[in-house]
């Protein structure tokens, strides 16, 4: 085993250069060869080098052992150092059902960041996310390559208002690739649900043709494997990796501002891929127009297709997303409880299923039924979301108070003269008392976007000028607030 790796590491050295050996092969070894099943097992010293080798390296590794073994087909099982060894033979174990401690083990030891090698510079530290350093079972490849997260689909994601279009679209273009909105371009706020769209649209579009070629990248991913192409003088192979994808889901794509010589690569792949009708899809956190430092001309194809947008989502889709996501995780939550959670967290679904979990494992662990009196206790002092929930909610009440209606009233859309005063009343206060921002403001109340926050703040204003009475009430309801 020893000697073909090493005759694998002088191909790969002549090959991709004798740095990607250095920094990601030289510390892997080859462990085992199952000739029955044709399972090759590397072992790797940590998860990261693991996931970094399977997410670049995998097609480079089975040609080359495949030959040098004569093993046409076979299927590739990391195991990393610390796994104890009866782990390590043959079987293909998914890191997030190893005990804690081994996986925290596997854990690089820079748990933020991660040295890459970079052009002419030797090397320069590039934040890694999180996500990508947490070991992964979901994100499997399959014979194509493919890094799609088969936990992301159609069927798991709670469509309400805030999503609606971007849904529909996203859908709506697994029927016809390249045909009916292309580019798709989708943003929206942190952890509004993007990553799980263009990964249901890789999955949908895969089931429905399981031979096309999907590509799902992030544009930090896109970078670094940019720079290293430069590096070993390798762009025009960088390129053409691209042109073979019949869609490409391209995540995050604000990380390319101010890099202009990677912008220059992507455009060139854009143009390709649009021409030959292949279907693209983009992400970002804003619209195309405002992502400072991308140039104009990625700007404007980037709105040739269809531009959708994911908002914040409305209390009902919260709602909704918690009782998916209980069910996902097996977690028994009571309506209130779900109530409870879905009011403390105003603007991330993200940071809204992390609560969900840390009440119910908290359960877990103690062996008690989930209540709202366990959640408060669990939730207490968490989050700035709790902070700016709470000061909604109270606003919301003291004005529903005030006026004798009720928050439902309020939040709906009825547009009775009346209940419509009230509803640019609470805006008003939220605005005037509340850090939340206007979209965060508009969507408390019923998934109002921001300009009719705009809108409902300045009719107050104009009340408060022309009637006392108006200006005097407001004043108590300030009060009474702030007292609150
Ligand atoms: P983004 O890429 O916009 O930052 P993600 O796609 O990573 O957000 O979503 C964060 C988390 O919230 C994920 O776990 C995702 O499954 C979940 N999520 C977001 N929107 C929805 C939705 N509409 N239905 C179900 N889960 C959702
Ligand atoms: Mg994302």
């Amino acid at each position: 085993m020893q000697l073909i790796w090493e005759e694998f590491l002088k191909i790969i050295k002549e090959e991709a250069g004798s740095q990607i050996v250095e920094t990601w092969f030289k510390a892997v070894s080859l462990e085992e060869w199952d000739g029955s099943t044709n399972i090759i097992t590397l072992r790797v010293p940590n998860q990261f080098v693991s996931r970094w080798i399977q997410d670049h390296y995998t097609e480079l590794l089975k040609t080359h052992l495949a030959r040098l073994l004569h093993a046409p087909i076979f299927k590739l099982n990391f195991v990393c150092s610390t796994q104890p060894a009866v782990q390590r033979t043959r079987n293909i174990i998914p890191a997030s059902v190893l005990p804690r401690t081994l996986a925290e083990q596997d854990q690089p030891s820079l748990s933020q960041h991660t040295q890459i090698p970079q052009a002419g510079k030797g090397s320069a530290v590039i934040p890694a996310k999180q996500e990508d350093l947490v070991p992964s079972n979901k994100k499997e490849r399959d014979r194509t390559g493919n890094n799609l997260n088969e936990q992301y689909h159609f069927d798991n994601f709670v469509v309400g208002v805030s999503n609606s279009l971007a849904h529909a679209a996203a859908y709506a273009i697994c029927e016809n690739l390249g045909r009916v909105y292309n580019p798709l371009f989708i943003y929206g706020g942190t952890g509004l649900g993007k990553t799980h769209l263009l990964h249901a649209i890789g999955n949908e579009a895969r089931k429905r043709n399981p031979n096309i070629i999907v590509r799902y990248e992030t544009s930090d991913n896109f970078l670094n494997d940019f720079i290293n192409s430069i590096r070993f003088d390798r762009s025009h192979l960088f390129r053409s990796r691209y042109h073979k994808v019949d869609l490409i889901l391209f995540d995050d794509i604000q990380f390319l501002s101010n890099k202009e010589q990677t912008q220059e690569t992507f455009f060139h792949i854009f143009n390709v891929l649009y021409e030959q009708q292949k279907q693209i899809v983009l992400s970002s956190d804003t619209f195309p127009k405002e992502i400072a430092g991308l140039q104009n001309r990625l700007k404007s194809r980037m709105e040739w297709g269809l531009v959708a947008d994911i908002q914040i989502p409305d209390l009902e889709t919260k709602l909704a997303i918690l009782t998916k996501k209980a069910v996902i995780h097996s977690i028994k939550l009571p309506d209130d409880v779900a109530e409870f959670i879905a009011s403390r967290v105003i603007s991330n679904i993200r940071e809204l299923e992390g609560l969900l979990i840390r009440v119910g494992a908290f359960a877990s662990l103690t062996n008690q039924q989930i209540t709202l009196e366990l959640a408060k206790k669990v939730l207490l002092n968490m989050t700035e979301g709790r902070r700016d929930g709470e000061q909604l909610d109270t606003i919301i009440k003291v004005v529903a108070k005030h006026y004798a209606v009720s928050l439902n009233d309020i939040r709906s859309k009825k547009r009775h003269q009346d209940i419509s005063t009230v509803r640019q009343v609470a805006f008003y206060m939220m605005k005037k008392l509340s850090n939340c921002s206007l979209q965060v403001i508009g969507s408390y109340i019923g998934g109002r976007d921001h300009s009719t926050v705009i809108h409902a703040i300045s009719k107050v204003e104009n009340l408060r000028e022309n009637n006392p009475a108006f200006a005097q009430k407001l004043k108590t309801i300030e009060q009474e607030i702030i007292t609150n």
